[in-house]
Parts: structure tokens; C-alpha cells; sequence
């Protein structure tokens, strides 16, 4: 059976805990060193505030683990807080987090009067999704090997690098379980 291990020391976890549930995905909350211990197929980086989460990570010992995880191939499907972790550069600030994605991100990049807003919009195979963006980062660079899955406005907004899909957005808000889908298929296909 598939299992999903999800970051859970702050932010929006519990909601991508209930679609990968209701795909029938057994998920274990990560949030600590001992969590990591017995395998899984894939791993969510879920949004909130990036900078707290990169400080728990290091607290709790969970940054050096699941770095060598995400370098060795661990599929990881990171949203907006999840996606700042994942940059290789962050604008206007030294710094960074796991860092294993070459692209550069803007946090908070949608300013004060669109801070928070919702739209549908191409992703990728799957036609419209739905998209909504909660004081969301997006991507200024994408560098080599990086594929953009979706674009708003001409921003790019999601991503993919090897193992590795980053979301500007939080596609566990709405009930559109097909981005989850899509990541389950990359863990199995890493799994043959
Ligand atoms: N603004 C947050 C940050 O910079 C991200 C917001 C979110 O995850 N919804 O970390």
C-alpha cells in the first residue's frame, strides 16, 4: 500500500492528509527524526510560513534526513511555504532551505492588494484546475531541466524538476483531487 509521509510542524498539512485519505493513500505525519525511520513513497512539503518551518527542521533534526532523502529521489510534491524550501534561490535573502530545485523564487510575490485570491487555470495534461493562492510565492527563474507545469499571468506558478513538483499554490483547498493524483502516479512510477 502507497504511504505518503507529510511535514507536519506547521501550516497546512491536515488538509492534504484528507484528499491523499480519500485516494485511499495511508499517510504518517513527520515531526521528528524517528518519523522518517521507517519507509514511505513520497513526501509533502505543505505551505505556511517558510521561514518558520526551515527553523523547526533544523531543531527537530529532520533537515540533513530529509535532504538526503529528496537528493536520492524521494518524490516530493511541495506547496507554496513547501516550494520557498525547495528554491535554490530566494530573492532578497541569503537565506535558502533545501535548495535542491534550481529555480528562484519571490516570496510573498503577489503583494498586499492580491495576497490571497483563487483562479482556474491550465496545469500541465490535466486542463483547468482549480488554484488558489494564499500569500503565495512564484518562480522569477526556472533553470536547466526544469519543467513549468503551469503559468498565471505569465508567472510561473508550478513546476517540476526530476523528483521534485513545486506548487505556488495549495491545491489541497479545493476538492480537485487531480494534482494529488498525478503525484501519487510519480511515486509509483519511482517505485518500479
Ligand atoms: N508567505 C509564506 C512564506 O513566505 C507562504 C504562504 C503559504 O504557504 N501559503 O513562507
Amino acid at each position: 500500500m502507497m504511504k505518503i509521509g507529510i511535514l507536519a510542524v506547521q501550516g497546512a498539512f491536515v488538509e492534504h492528509e484528507a484528499i491523499l485519505k480519500g485516494l485511499g493513500v495511508v499517510c504518517k505525519e513527520i515531526r521528528c527524526k524517528e518519523d522518517i525511520e521507517e519507509p514511505f513513497d513520497g513526501l509533502i512539503l505543505p505551505g505556511g510560513e517558510s521561514t518558520v518551518q526551515g527553523k523547526l527542521l533544523r531543531e527537530l533534526g529532520l533537515y540533513e534526513p530529509m535532504l538526503g532523502m529528496i537528493n536520492d529521489g524521494m518524490p516530493v510534491l511541495a506547496t507554496c511555504a513547501g516550494m520557498i524550501l525547495l528554491a535554490g534561490k530566494i530573492e532578497g535573502q541569503e537565506q535558502t532551505y533545501f535548495a535542491t530545485m534550481p529555480i528562484t523564487v519571490r516570496r510573498n510575490a503577489y503583494g498586499r492588494q492580491l495576497g490571497s485570491f483563487y483562479t482556474e487555470s491550465a496545469y500541465d495534461v490535466l486542463g483547468n484546475v482549480p488554484m488558489t493562492f494564499i500569500r503565495a510565492p512564484f518562480v522569477t527563474v526556472a533553470g536547466a531541466g526544469t519543467l513549468v507545469l503551469a503559468s498565471v499571468d505569465d508567472r510561473i506558478v508550478a513546476v517540476q524538476y526530476k523528483n521534485q513538483i513545486a506548487l505556488s499554490f495549495h491545491p489541497e483547498l479545493n476538492d480537485d483531487t487531480r494534482i494529488h493524483e498525478n503525484f501519487i502516479r510519480l511515486c509509483r512510477q519511482q517505485n518500479i
